[in-house]
């Protein structure tokens, strides 16, 4: 019984994941062919451009899409997908389905504004994103789907809410043969998930490396972000927090609600300046199933989890424009989290160059994004102006300030350890490390050979390889 496995995005690179398992009838010929996730290529131009490119495989012959959760890099392409013709089954987790109507709806707002740049047509329309939810269908964890003699299950990953781990197993003889699709993966510092779970019983991981060569110390991430809040608090300045608009914004606007609730921090005005988030924070609320128990339990007990006097929902550009002028000190959440597009924009030309403020950095930051300069703590930069399409040159005199311990992503210790969990049963046979900097999936590949003894490769984009499934 023979499989191909194709790395379409998502190797050599931490975004566009896109992966197709096709797997062989017994007399060789094509039979489902599987597509695992279809996001959007983000970072540097070059990277972005291949957004654009035609799909290496015909879209119509796609037998299901199947999505590990809702973050752009891993659905971002599916109405360019739906637009060339794909009309199967898209299916993800309910909570994924419910984040990406808003999450598709703001990327193609980004996509129109990076078309007229770059002087192409969008990649699609609303059209393509109504005619995507339509093939949309939620299902639960553990909820299995067949398709001929291919089980399809989801486990849960614990990274952001709804996000989820793809096993596929099928039946050669008596004896079952199954490959894993990590998505991404959590490390269990969301305070409002769940541990991500633990598949057993695999021949072949795919998994993710964005930190793959990296040992966070998470241990101190609530004093930290305590200390950095009153560190503006006692400047009088301003904390401007990138937030990325699934889950670390809900974990964000949980961990600020509980400290001024111990009177930990002082009572200061927090302002939530992303519409998209807002959407999101309202999804959240609606879907308190997929919370850890003790929130869920808050939850159903009729507490609104993100709600507290001091938030206020920023709705209006107008009203955004007016924070630059509301007295400090205060703290502003606004997107994108990579400081590539967005609110956060405007807020960083005026914050970056006062000395009082600070900027605090809590997430990934791609190569060649502005938040990705910042981090490698350059004085000055370049922010580009969408109203008048000129870049203007910023010095930088705030605190840059980095805290990954709200890293929705598993470190390298976390990624090995959960690797070597997937190899207790000695069935593991070969690990795909892919979603990742070179340098980082290298390294990662590295260790579980070395240390776990289990066949690792870091597979190339455009690559296939030929699988025992
Ligand atoms: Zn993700």
């Amino acid at each position: 019984m023979q499989s191909k496995l194709f790395f379409y995005g998502g190797a050599g690179s931490v975004t566009g994941s896109n992966f197709m398992l096709e797997v062989q009838n017994p007399d060789a010929s094509v039979g489902a062919r599987f597509l695992i996730d279809c996001g959007l290529f983000q970072g540097e131009h070059a990277l972005q451009k291949n957004n654009w490119d035609q799909w290496s495989f015909d879209p119509t012959t796609i037998t299901a899409l199947i999505n590990t959760h809702a973050h752009i890099d891993h659905i971002g392409r599916i109405p360019k997908l739906v637009k060339d013709g794909y009309r199967g089954p898209i299916i993800s987790t309910k909570a994924t389905r419910a984040l990406a109507e808003p999450m598709l709806l703001d990327a193609l707002e980004l996509n129109e504004r990076d078309a007229k740049r770059h002087n192409v047509a969008p990649l699609y329309t609303k059209d393509d994103i109504a005619q995507a939810l339509k093939q949309w269908e939620g299902i639960e964890y553990h909820e299995p789907k067949t398709f001929g003699d291919v089980i399809f299950e989801f486990y849960n990953a614990g990274h952001i809410l709804g996000s989820a781990l793809a096993k596929f197993t099928r039946k050669d003889g008596g004896q079952a043969r199954s490959i894993v699709f990590s998505g991404d993966l959590g490390g269990g510092n969301s305070p409002l998930l769940p541990l991500a779970e633990v598949p057993e019983g695999a021949q072949y991981l795919l998994i993710e490396s964005v930190y793959g060569d990296r040992k966070r110390d998470d241990t101190n991430r609530r004093e930290a972000l305590e200390n950095s809040i009153e560190d503006a608090v006692a400047r009088g300045g301003t904390l401007l927090i990138p937030a990325f608009s699934t889950e670390r914004t809900q974990d964000l606007l949980f961990e600020i609600k509980s400290l001024m609730q111990e009177k930990r921090i002082p009572s200061i005005p927090v302002y939530l300046d992303s519409p998209l988030a807002e959407q999101i924070t309202a999804a959240f609320e609606k879907h308190p199933e997929y919370f850890k128990d003790e929130i869920k339990e808050r939850a159903l007990n009729g507490e609104h989890i993100f709600a507290f006097p001091e938030l206020h929902f920023v709705s209006s550009v107008e009203e955004s424009a007016k924070l630059h002028t509301t007295p400090n000190p205060k703290i502003i959440l606004a997107g994108s989290g990579m400081s590539n597009g967005g609110r956060v924009i405007d807020h960083e030309k005026h914050v970056l160059q006062d000395a009082k403020s600070t900027l605090l950095i809590v997430g990934y930051q791609a190569a060649g994004s502005l938040g990705r300069k910042l981090v490698e703590g350059a004085k000055q930069v370049e922010i580009y102006d969408i109203h008048s399409h000129t870049a203007q040159k910023i010095e930088v005199r705030a605190h840059v300030q980095v805290l990954y311990g709200y890293s929705a992503h598993m470190d390298g210790e976390q990624l090995l350890e959960y690797v070597n969990k997937m190899s207790d049963t000695n069935k593991l046979e070969e690990v795909f490390v892919v979603m990742g900097e070179i340098a980082s999936s290298s390294f990662l590949a590295q260790r579980i050979r070395d240390y776990l003894g289990v066949k690792a490769t870091t597979p190339e984009v455009g690559e296939s390889v030929t699988i025992a499934f």
